[in-house]
């Protein structure tokens, strides 16, 4: 990976997320019948979260995460000792699909996008990894964490971490009430241990903003 020094940073970064917003590919291929792709975040976010596609209501409105499991994800955060709105205000968002993907037509829930979607907008999510070369990335949910460690248990990676390039990968069930695995008692523990980490990381990093 390659450094590049602050304000050339951020052009890139703002040049970059333009791109993204501008990007039709999905709709072309018929894949969704609207793109409206999502950014957020900042070149100085040291932080990345990964997840699996925005979901309507953050489409709706124009920021990540604005649903139920950002709400959850901000308040493991803060159980890692983070402050409040740390997620919107100091943490990139992004995903393996920057449009929402739609309702699942089999019932309850947001639709995955399918491998042909996320094989087209993974260079975006490299170029973002590439040019932020953010400290801690997390890996919220089984398509994010299954797109960097392959097919896995979460009782496997949760509570775990690899690095990879200067990076600290964390692996994070999805938040969102849909997802039963954090009902179990030891899965609970899992999270505690994967929040343990983020903590540690926190201070030893200086992920704080004012932090020393
Ligand atoms: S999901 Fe990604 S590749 Fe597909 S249209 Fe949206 S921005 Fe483009």
């Amino acid at each position: 990976m390659t450094t590049i020094p602050g304000r050339d940073q951020e052009a890139a970064i703002t040049s970059l997320q333009q791109r993204i917003l501008s990007c039709r590919l999905c709709e072309q291929h018929g894949y969704i019948p609207i793109a409206q792709p999502l950014v957020w975040g900042r070149a100085t976010d040291r932080v990345m979260v990964i997840g699996q596609a925005p979901g309507h209501r953050s489409v709706a409105k124009g920021r990540s995460f604005s649903g139920p499991g950002g709400s959850i994800l901000q308040k493991w955060l803060e159980q890692a000792g983070f402050p409040p709105r740390y997620l919107h205000e100091h943490t990139y968002l992004s995903s393996l699909t920057r449009c929402d993907p739609g309702r699942n037509p089999k019932g309850n829930g947001d639709r995955r996008p399918s491998p042909q979607e996320v094989a087209l907008c993974r260079p975006f999510l490299e170029a973002e990894l590439e040019l932020l070369r953010p400290k801690v990335v997390l890996l919220v949910g089984t398509m994010a964490i299954e797109a960097f460690f392959g097919k896995v248990r979460l009782e496997e990676v949760i509570g775990t971490y690899e690095e990879r390039n200067g990076m600290l990968l964390l692996p994070l069930p999805h938040p969102s009430g849909v997802s039963r695995w954090l009902n179990d008692p030891a899965h609970q523990k899992l999270l505690q241990q994967a929040l343990g980490l983020l903590s540690l990381w926190r201070v030893m990093f200086a992920l704080q903003p004012g932090q020393p």
